[in-house]
């Protein structure tokens, strides 16, 4: 009798830890597909060979590349994917090759209105300011709101008070723009109607997405929106799960297009709910949103993001899209134009 008791038990104690083994191999095989992983865009649009210069290819490589090796030394060294993405988007903020911080378009009233987000998929903590005119570098901005208020989106000289508080720095509108957007600006013929730079000229809404070592997922965006956009004009680059969202259940997601689309289609946070709920991949939800749902709608844009394995998307349909990813232990991969 003690003898069966005793193999019973023997039996389950064999089966419980097997089982345990296999849950924790399973876990390895999931966690251990990359230790970190981070991903940008500079903007989709009419990007194709022969458009732009080698000079101004290189420039544009040059920049993506810092970006990125900057954002890996944060990850590499511990760092959180939010400082990643503070980081690299402040990097894009301050140059004048894209459309976010220096470099911005112009409203129609001829000033850079700045809007940017960022969200922690962590806990799901998200900031976004909208329509900035003196802050040097929005992203920031959007990470105090995250981290500093109960709030999730703030405006305009509310917004720029707010900022006042932790003293970031403020620069005159002017500091934002730059020849290139003057020009842009004055040969606007009709300054009622917004162009979108996707429709012609690129300029380069700026985002990335990063996977830090604990597995923690986050997302940022900046961007100067539209081209003569109406004054107060708001896109959907600050608000999140249009432009920009973030869950470790699923992928971050940063995107660039046009704007009143992405938020009617909740582009990023859709993207988000399809490897949810119908456990499609990162790469077959975003091309799914991208390629099809909104490429009928004749809806220009793209989207760069990472799963919570490390896995990159990086879909547009527009012509090309300034982007680049660096997973841990291999070298940048940067790309302009389609595959
Ligand atoms: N999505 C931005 C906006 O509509 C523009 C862009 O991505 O270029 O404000």
């Amino acid at each position: 009798m003690i003898k069966t008791i005793l193999q019973i038990t023997i039996l389950f104690i064999t089966l419980f830890v097997s089982g345990c083994v296999k849950e924790i191999k399973n876990n390895d095989i999931k966690t251990d597909k990359v230790n970190f992983a981070l991903v940008l865009h500079g903007g989709a649009g009419f990007i194709y060979e022969g458009r732009y210069s080698k000079e101004e290819e290189e420039q544009y490589i040059y920049k993506i590349n810092e970006a990125l090796n900057l954002g890996y030394e944060i990850l590499e060294n511990n760092g959180s994917a939010v400082d990643a993405v503070e980081t690299v988007i402040r990097v894009l903020e301050d140059s004048p090759l894209f459309n976010a911080g220096k470099g911005a378009v112009l409203n129609d009233e001829g000033n850079a209105e700045l809007d940017a987000s960022i969200m922690s998929g962590k806990d799901l903590s998200a900031g976004g300011v909208a329509s900035l005119k003196h802050i040097k570098n929005p992203i920031t901005l959007a990470r105090f709101v995250m981290e500093h208020s109960p709030h999730v989106l703030m405006f305009g000289d509310g917004a720029e008070k707010f900022a006042d508080e932790f003293g970031l720095e403020k620069v005159d509108n002017s500091y934002f723009k730059t020849d290139r957007m003057l020009d842009e600006y004055n040969n606007l013929k009709n300054k009622d109607k917004a162009s979108l730079e996707h429709k012609n000229k690129k300029y380069g809404t700026v985002g990335c997405a990063a996977l830090d070592k604990n597995g923690n997922l986050a997302a940022g965006t900046s961007t100067g929106g539209m081209m003569g956009k109406k004054y107060g004009r708001v896109g959907d680059s600050p608000i999140i799960g249009a432009g920009t969202y973030a869950n470790n259940k699923t992928c971050a997601l940063s995107a660039t297009g046009h704007g009143e689309f992405f938020i009617r289609n909740v582009v990023t946070h859709d993207i988000s709910a399809l490897m949810e709920y119908k456990g499609l991949t990162i790469k077959e939800a975003a091309d799914q949103v991208i390629n099809k749902k909104l490429k009928t709608q004749n809806a220009l844009g793209g989207v760069i993001g990472l799963d919570k394995y490390g896995n990159v998307a990086m879909s547009y349909n527009t012509q090309g899209m300034f982007r680049g990813y660096r997973i841990s232990g291999a070298e940048p991969v940067v790309k302009l134009y389609k595959d």
